[in-house]
């Protein structure tokens, strides 16, 4: 037997990494701008505990395109490296930096927000760019150096002049990758992933106008400046407390979120933990009402700020992914294209946790705003009503706040709807009826009937009501739901003062067979005998299991929890 290790040198894995690390060539643009980020984070935190004794001042980031020499240059004020740490540090392929930084400074450094962590980010730069430059100076009183490489495993490190502190990263495009000399292709991926990271990133000026003075004669022009284009939003109102914030500071972020959506949310969560593990985020509640859109405005994950993916199934579970906003979490296990969420332990917590922040926030409007909360139901109960069907921890809180509106427009929880029908709304063998309707319109004969009778008649008719009433039916006892057209109401209604049919008993019996014969007599019933119905002179109705199976079949084999068959909307 022989054993052996195998070799893996840098000549075989460079050209890997160029093809397979990320999927996404444009990331590259993320990794070093999150790298950028990282040398400026550090030296604030280096300068905070007095390690670093120089002015951190208020340093930013430079993104700069130069055409003619086709180079894409990110600038940074960071700690810079010297000789040595570029040796360190970017000669070993898959060492992280960041990590050991982590390492090194424990305690004190855990919330410094640093990004980097797999040791690889920097070489993404090599899938656009057929060479890579680094001009940088440490902080430390060492001279600047540069280093060059042209994705082969050798390189070139020489002293060079540099007169600030920092890091200048010079990309030379290669031939297939020339978009990203384009500024709006290079604008648009910084508003992806970089529009809310914590140090300014500078694209390029813009034009800002000066408002007119008071005294400015009527003709007056207005002054128009030059100012740095600042891309990102340093603090993001999800960093920020709940207390530090007002309703409007919300409004703002999320259309700063959403560009592009001009209805406003109908209210947010604000998510915010940091143990057993640490998330932030807003979530905001649509306007959903029945047109469901789950394409458009997603949820976005962010990690430190960075924007990861807007793929966020499996953390956020199945029914909050109608919702939008952000969610950031340095605790989601992500691999390095960072683009796939694994299903583990953490996340399915995180899930969870994000289930409890919903179903406690909702409860608390039920309580404390419960009129709001009413006029906003339509637009919600699609969501809640998934949560029940297939959140088993929601649907255990969900009595709290889970309203059964009335096709008279009143709202109760269960609790209030039990207390209002349990005297008079049972069938022979003692179960509750909870009396529904799916359409008002279609139903309006039967619903008018029943409600002369005097019996509430609620109005369910969200796309996945009947998993919703089947639910229902498994959790409380001795309860049943039939629609006001079923033949369950004939048998509930018991009537007090009979109508008395103005038709001998022969002429019913050929009223009923004729009617009869134009019906499909297996699914449908015909009654004359009992009118109860006050309006109608006969009644046809459906066994209630029947109609159901029919809808069931209609919904296309019960797949519905999977959101690929979330039921038409
Ligand atoms: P990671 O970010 O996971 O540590 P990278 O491959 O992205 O791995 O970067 C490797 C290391 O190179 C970083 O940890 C850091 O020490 C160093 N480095 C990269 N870019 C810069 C920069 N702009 N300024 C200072 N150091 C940098
Ligand atoms: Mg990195």
């Amino acid at each position: 037997m022989t054993k052996g290790s195998i070799n893996v040198s840098v000549e075989n894995i460079f050209p890997l990494i160029k093809k397979f690390l990320y999927s996404d060539h444009e990331i590259f643009l993320r990794e070093l701008i999150s790298n950028a980020t990282d040398a400026t984070l550090k030296l604030k935190h280096l300068t905070n505990i007095g390690e670093a004794k120089v002015e951190y001042g208020n340093p930013k980031i430079e993104v700069k395109i130069d055409k003619d020499a086709g180079t894409l240059h990110i600038i940074d004020q960071g700690i810079g490296m010297t000789a040595e740490e570029v040796e360190k540090y970017i000669n070993q392929v898959a060492f992280s930096g960041a990590e050991e930084f982590l390492n090194q400074y424990k305690d004190s450094a855990k919330d410094s927000g640093i990004i980097g962590h797999f040791g690889l980010g920097f070489y993404s730069a090599f899938m656009v760019a057929d060479q890579v430059e680094i001009i940088t100076k440490s902080f430390k009183d060492e001279p600047a150096v540069k280093w060059s490489c042209d994705g082969s495993p050798e390189f070139t490190l020489e002293e060079t002049k540099k007169a600030e502190r920092g890091t200048e990263i010079i990309l030379h495009i290669a031939e297939d990758s020339k978009e990203f000399l384009d500024e709006h292709k290079i604008r648009e991926l910084l508003l992806k992933y970089n529009k809310f990271m914590p140090i300014p990133i500078q694209f390029g000026m813009k034009t800002e106008t000066l408002p007119l003075p008071e005294d400015a004669a009527e003709d007056a022009k207005p002054e128009t400046i030059e100012v740095e284009n600042i891309i990102n939003n340093p603090t993001p109102a999800w960093t920020k407390a709940p207390s530090e914030l007002t309703d409007e500071d919300y409004l703002n972020f999320y259309r700063e979120l959403y560009p592009m959506q001009f209805e406003e949310p109908l209210f947010w969560i604000h998510l915010n933990v940091d143990y057993p593990f640490n998330l932030s985020g807003i979530l905001f509640f649509p306007r959903i009402g029945n047109n469901v859109n789950i394409e458009k405005d997603k949820i976005q994950l962010y990690q430190n700020q960075v924007f990861v993916t807007d793929e966020v199934k499996g953390i956020v579970p199945d029914f909050l992914m109608l919702l939008r906003g952000v969610i950031d979490s340095p605790d989601i296990p992500l691999n390095v294209s960072r683009s796939y969420l694994q299903a583990d332990g953490a996340v399915k917590k995180i899930s969870q946790y994000i289930t409890k922040k919903v179903a406690d926030k909702m409860a608390s409007l039920a309580k404390n705003e419960r009129e709001e909360f009413e006029k906003k139901w339509n637009d919600i109960k699609v969501v809640l009503e998934y949560g029940v069907v297939s959140e088993e921890k929601f649907a255990e809180k969900s009595e709290k706040f889970m309203l059964f509106p009335t096709v008279d427009g009143k709202y109760f929880t269960w609790e209030e709807l039990n207390e209002k029908i349990k005297d008079h709304q049972t069938n022979k063998d003692g179960k509750l009826v909870v009396l529904y309707a799916s359409h008002q319109d279609q139903q309006d004969a039967y619903i008018q009937a029943a409600q002369e009778k005097g019996y509430e008649v609620l109005l369910l008719d969200s796309p996945i009501a009947s998993h919703f009433i089947q639910k229902l039916e498994q959790e409380k006892e001795n309860v049943t739901f039939a629609r006001v057209d079923a033949d369950h109401v004939q048998n509930l209604i018991k009537k007090d003062e009979p109508i008395l049919s103005k038709l001998s008993d022969e002429q019913k019996e050929s009223l009923k067979t004729s009617i009869e014969n134009s019906i499909n007599k297996q699914t449908y019933t015909v009654q004359l005998e009992d009118l109860s119905l006050s309006d109608a002179p006969f009644v046809i109705t459906q066994p209630e299991f029947m109609r159901r199976m029919k809808e069931m079949q209609q919904m296309g084999g019960g797949g519905m929890f999977g959101m690929g068959n979330f039921p038409e909307m």
